[in-house]
């Protein structure tokens, strides 16, 4: 199948990556020059402890792929490149160091081996461990290690910090679900984590898939002039050195949802307090305090760079107010009694003073961006103006761990505005804008044209402004997409930007965006998201999600209604098609519909995969059941990102 492109996918000359051009290296010069290199204290937290790597430092598979290769200290070594921002390749050496590392006498962390951290606490018996990894090679590699050098011992109880898949798609790799279930073996979560996960993965993942790859850098090589780091972590593939997520994500459900801040649970000796912090960094987030071991653990909450408040993949909007009051909570409760500080990102902090003023710092930061933003917001500023104006004061600006590697000022500022106001900036103008094609061709017609454009367009970027450039030529490649040589320069234009970025996410999407104006994109293909994750999923979720497949002209002549009785499930569901949408609720018991289809769970998802279904039905019901499952459409993935996309 050919690329998404409406543009010729070939490497035309010109294609592949360029240098830094003299005005990147002067903007990294002068960028650099008032930021304090000299302040080694990082290097020094990421690296004590250090127990044992990895063994080869790799990540395989069971037939012996390559999932992570870890072999990048020569890489990380090297002086910085003048295609990398020299803070951004700072924080990527850092998270690079990888392997067991004791923080205590009972706390031990895996860093460096997935995206983020394993932490692993000595009970009386065996091992506590906090979050699990994203996939299940690299947890099972991380434990082994911990076995070898420090016993080996069962898994008495697992926590997952908050809901994302880098903290227990792992979960696999370390425990087997009925051996698990079999010794009663605990696995906390915050309230809520099972509903996120699922409304998470139900409804919007196809686009937070497509637009996440660009986030992340999946698709770049890791070189001076592609990938350095995600800025939350590393993620070294094997496979052809092209970052991508590659292995086995599962998960096993938490044994018991904490339910609210102060609750206490004792694992194999280990006393755990909990403190939820839903809205923050995930909206199902916790942080945890062993009291007697003098350890807080901050989640994903307080990092060792600037988070998102809104992350480029997308997500809902989180609060940097409620962020900023959860720090100063954690500081309350546990301030005093801590002499260890973990993370399930970046390293830990040792001692209660320096932990006192990270984590005020941290809050300050989080209170800052959103008070002055909200401050800008009333006197009329919108989102883009204040992202333009918005900075951290020196006296947090200047903190390493509070450096935009991740997170940026920048879209945070845009993330508190769109929090409180959305994405109308309040200009009737805006309010019904031409779309960007239709408005662009117009553009560049006003412009003299696309002869006229592209020129303007060179001088821009002869002279290394590149975010004019990228403007121009965006609107250029928008308005004709089969003019190759905008692509190219935008190509270009954009790459500079990537290497001009501080934040990994800014320059994994510039550098993605580049490539695949350059080169093509993934081939477009069919999201089969009932094939697997969803099988398992409540009858209820599965039936948002066919609600957001269902094609309107083919539901608009098949009006129906029916109850839908998955066998050895509880609740019976009422499904009604009218109007081009899909409504559906448990269905009540005094009001049944006339038509009741009971099938089996594999039977109904087959069905609405357009398959052929059997799982003894009548062959009315399965005929009408085939019926229903034509309605829906799966998304189409690969879809263009810098490029037009209605054809
Ligand atoms: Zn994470």
């Amino acid at each position: 199948m050919a690329a998404y492109s409406a543009f010729p996918v070939h490497a035309a000359p010109g294609a592949e990556p360029k240098p830094a051009t003299a005005a990147t290296q002067a903007y990294l010069e002068q960028f650099s020059a008032s930021l304090p290199f000299a302040d080694r204290e990082d290097f020094e937290l990421a690296t004590r402890g250090f127990v044992a790597a990895v063994p080869g430092n790799r990540i395989l598979d069971a037939k012996g792929n390559l999932l992570r290769d870890l072999n990048v200290e020569a890489f990380f070594s090297q002086p910085v490149p003048p295609t990398v921002n020299p803070s951004l390749w700072r924080n990527a050496g850092l998270v690079a160091k990888s392997g067991l590392f004791k923080v205590s006498d009972r706390v031990y962390q895996i860093r460096g081996v997935d995206s983020a951290n394993m932490t692993i606490v000595l009970g009386d018996t065996g091992f506590i461990v906090i979050d699990s990894l994203w996939i299940a090679e690299a947890a099972r590699a991380s434990i082994d290690l911990a076995r070898e050098k420090l016993g080996n011992r069962p898994i008495m109880g697992v926590v997952y910090t908050h809901t994302h898949v880098d903290h227990y798609g792992g979960i696999k790799g370390i425990l087997d679900e009925q051996e698990a279930r079999a010794r009663h073996v605990p696995i906390l979560a915050p309230r809520g984590f099972m509903d996120t996960i699922a409304s998470e993965n139900v409804s919007a993942l196809p686009a937070w898939a497509r637009r996440g790859a660009y986030q992340f850098g999946f698709g770049l090589p890791l070189d001076a002039k592609g990938f350095v780091t995600t800025g939350d972590g590393p993620l070294y593939s094997g496979s052809g050195n092209t970052i991508a997520v590659a292995g086995t994500t599962s998960l096993i459900p938490p044994t018991h949802e904490i339910t609210h801040t102060g609750e206490a649970i004792t694992i194999d000796g280990v006393r755990m307090e909990f403190q939820l912090t839903p809205g923050t960094e995930a909206p199902a987030e916790m942080n945890i305090f062993l009291p007697d071991l003098h350890t807080l653990c901050l989640a994903e909450n307080a990092g060792g760079t600037l988070h998102n408040v809104l992350p480029l993949r997308g997500a809902e909007v989180r609060d940097a107010k409620a962020w900023a009051d959860y720090l100063t909570e954690s500081l309350r409760l546990y301030g005093s009694r801590t002499e260890y500080l973990i993370t399930q990102h970046y390293w830990p902090h040792w001692g209660h003073d320096s932990i006192v003023d990270y984590v005020s710092s941290q809050r300050d930061a989080y209170k800052y961006l959103h008070d002055q933003t909200v401050r800008m917001m009333n006197n009329g500023l919108t989102g883009f103006e204040i992202a333009e104006r918005l900075t951290l004061p020196d006296a947090l600006a200047k903190r390493w761990f509070l450096r935009g590697n991740y997170g940026t000022t920048s879209h945070n500022a845009k993330a508190i505005y769109q929090r409180y106001l959305g994405w109308y900036d309040g200009n009737p103008a805006h309010l019904n804008p031409l779309p960007p094609e239709e408005a662009n061709k117009r553009y560049v017609d006003a412009m003299g044209g696309e002869d006229a454009v592209l020129n303007k367009a060179k001088d821009a970027f002869d002279k290394g402004d590149y975010r004019w450039s990228s403007e121009l030529l965006s609107r250029l490649v928008f308005a004709a997409p089969s003019n190759e040589a905008a692509r190219l320069l935008l190509a270009d234009s954009l790459e500079q930007l990537g290497y001009q970025s501080e934040s990994g996410a800014w320059r994994n999407a510039y550098l993605n965006g580049a490539k695949e104006l350059r080169t093509g994109g993934p081939a477009p293909g069919i999201f089969d998201a009932a094939g697997n994750s969803f099988r398992n999923l409540p009858v209820s979720y599965i039936l948002d999600l066919l609600a957001v497949r269902l094609n309107p002209d083919k539901a608009l002549k098949a009006p129906m209604k029916f109850d839908l009785d998955l066998v050895g499930e509880d609740k019976p569901q009422s499904i009604e098609i009218r109007n081009g949408v899909l409504i559906h609720e448990n269905a009540p018991a005094e009001k049944r519909n006339t038509r009741v289809v009971t099938v089996d769970r594999n039977s109904f998802i087959d069905a609405v995969q357009g398959r052929h279904v059997n799982g003894g039905l009548s062959g009315d019901d399965a005929r009408f059941l085939e019926r229903f499952g034509s309605l829906f459409e799966a998304p189409r993935t690969g879809f263009p990102l810098a490029a037009p996309r209605s054809r």
